[in-house]
């Protein structure tokens, strides 16, 4: 359940030093070292899961419930005006760690941070072209 040259495995294991906010008997939760915001905070399960693709699907719903859990401890603590939950897939997602994890971002006014998309412009019959080869 631990994968060699894991860096959040090592941060499990204490071989790497963090700062834990949180603890269970499955989940760890530590201050990012490059943080977006002040408070900046990742969710790592205790086993290794690459991604949400291996991620049981008992661990997702635990790993939600404790996303909404922090996010309102963590804004009661930190007086912030909003808050971003991110989870990246893959190098082309923006993931650079592969061992699963969530972005807890408090978020403040006026704190300059830019997490958006560039936003597309489809047609409805692009977006029915979607549609289709999801749904169906
Ligand atoms: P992602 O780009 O979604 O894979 O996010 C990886 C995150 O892990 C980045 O925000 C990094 O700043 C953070 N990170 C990398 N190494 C460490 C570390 N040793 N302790 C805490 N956070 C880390
Ligand atoms: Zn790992």
């Amino acid at each position: 359940m631990k994968q060699d040259n894991c860096i959040f495995c090592k941060i499990i294991s204490g071989e790497i030093p963090s700062h834990t906010i949180y603890e269970d008997e499955k989940f760890k939760i530590i201050l990012d070292v490059a943080p977006a915001t002040r408070g900046h905070a990742l969710i790592l399960p205790k086993s290794h899961y690459a991604n949400l693709y291996e991620l049981p699907e008992e661990m997702a719903s635990d790993v939600i419930k404790l996303a909404k859990k922090m996010m309102v401890k963590m804004t009661d603590k930190l007086n912030c005006d909003g808050f971003n939950v991110i989870q990246n897939n893959g190098e082309v997602a923006g993931q650079t760690v592969f061992h699963f994890h969530m972005h807890l971002i408090p978020r403040y006014k006026d704190d300059g941070e830019i997490l958006k998309y560039i936003a597309g412009s489809p047609s409805g019959e692009q977006l029915e072209q979607i549609r289709k080869i999801i749904a169906e």
